[in-house]
């Protein structure tokens, strides 16, 4: 069966997952549209060709015959759609965040072990890169024991003029947040956030770059420096040292240049080329659970709930300038 889709929010991100489902991937169709700013989901139609229904609001899209639904508008418009969704019974594909408040993640936690099995993906597509994957594989075989600190950096050569202080957490960090403890498979316990000298480079209302300190509750200390106005190139570092060894996440692959006396590497400067195939194995894995299994084994609600906990922690580690407490839930026995 070809998995039908709707797509709520046919924004930047919208548009690359309708244009992967209908021109890259396998078992999907766009067959429904919705976004506030409806002439966007015609010009959707006819740049894709989809001849997809356009529905007034989310509800309407919701309540049509859809298998699934994309959840691409803008993040304060999230909780709304997936827990509409959730109780309709459908599956949902939710970009990051899943809400932005842990209160509202909550409701979709409840929503969702209502309804008795898992409807919900949240977009946290790094879990699905090759070289994060090779991480991840190399710590469940204890390739380098028991890890004791991570050195990661994430690195931006600019950023938009709207970019805030808080945006380096909630846009930015948001994908260490998720990566790094499905990495350890630990919880987080406190974030101390630290601001280095000011680069020249960032607006003066932008505190860049920034430093955030977390520890885990076994007691890893991960430094993630986010530096939006780097300049150079869009990079991403992650580095795990181990009581055996010490695991580094992959350069991506360019070919090495001699020439004029220098030896030199390419480094990319867009976000989207650099995880554009974990995308699309993303997408991919997410139609194909839903199509063979109806079991989604991506990241969770739960998952999407530990991200906005630990993102309100490190926010207010910006401003309080001490240790913040990371507090969560028990993990229910619905999401193990
Ligand atoms: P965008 O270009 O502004 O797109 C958002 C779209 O959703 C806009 O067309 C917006 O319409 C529409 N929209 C807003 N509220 C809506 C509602 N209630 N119902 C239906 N449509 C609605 O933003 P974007 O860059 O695509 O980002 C969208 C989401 O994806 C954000 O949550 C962002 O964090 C996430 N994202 C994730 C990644 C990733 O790496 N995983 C990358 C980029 C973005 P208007 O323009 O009329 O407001």
């Amino acid at each position: 069966m070809t998995l039908k889709i709707g797509v709520v929010g046919t924004g930047a991100i919208g548009r690359e997952h309708i244009d992967r489902v209908t021109n890259k991937l396998a078992g999907a169709k766009i067959v429904a549209l919705t976004d506030v700013f409806l002439d966007a989901c015609k010009q959707v139609n006819e740049q894709f060709d989809l001849n997809a229904t356009i529905y007034p609001t989310d509800t309407e899209l919701i309540a049509s015959d859809v298998d699934a639904i994309f959840v691409t508008s803008f993040g304060g418009a999230h909780a709304e759609t997936v827990l509409q969704a959730v109780n309709a019974g459908k599956f949902v594909f939710c970009e990051k965040p899943l809400a932005t408040t842990a209160e509202d993640c909550k409701r979709i936690i409840e929503a969702e072990m209502k309804h008795g099995s898992r409807l919900v993906q949240v977009g946290f597509m790094r879990r699905y890169d090759a070289g994060y994957k090779q991480l991840k594989r190399a710590m469940e075989n204890h390739l380098i024991g028991t890890p004791l600190m991570l050195k990661c950096a994430h690195r931006n050569p600019t950023v938009a003029e709207n970019y805030t202080t808080d945006m380096a957490v909630t846009d930015t960090l948001i994908h260490e947040i998720d990566c790094l403890h499905w990495l350890l498979e630990d919880d987080y316990k406190n974030v101390q956030a630290y601001f280095p000298r000011q680069t020249s480079h960032a607006r003066v209302y932008l505190q860049d770059p920034q430093i955030f300190m977390l520890e885990t509750k076994k007691g890893v200390v991960i430094s993630v420096e986010v530096f939006v106005n780097c300049v150079y190139g869009y990079d991403i570092q992650c580095e795990i040292i181990g009581e055996e060894g010490i695991i580094k996440l992959p350069e991506v692959p360019s070919i090495t240049v001699r020439k004029e006396e220098q030896l030199s590497q390419a480094i990319l400067n867009d976000w989207k080329e650099r995880f554009v195939a974990a995308y699309d194995v993303e997408i991919q894995d997410f139609i194909d659970c839903v199509r063979k299994s109806k079991k989604l084994t991506g990241p969770s609600s739960w998952d999407g709930y530990i991200a906005s906990v630990t993102a309100d922690a490190c926010v207010k580690a910006q401003t309080s300038g001490q240790k913040e407490p990371i507090i969560l839930q028990d993990k229910p026995a619905f999401y193990a």
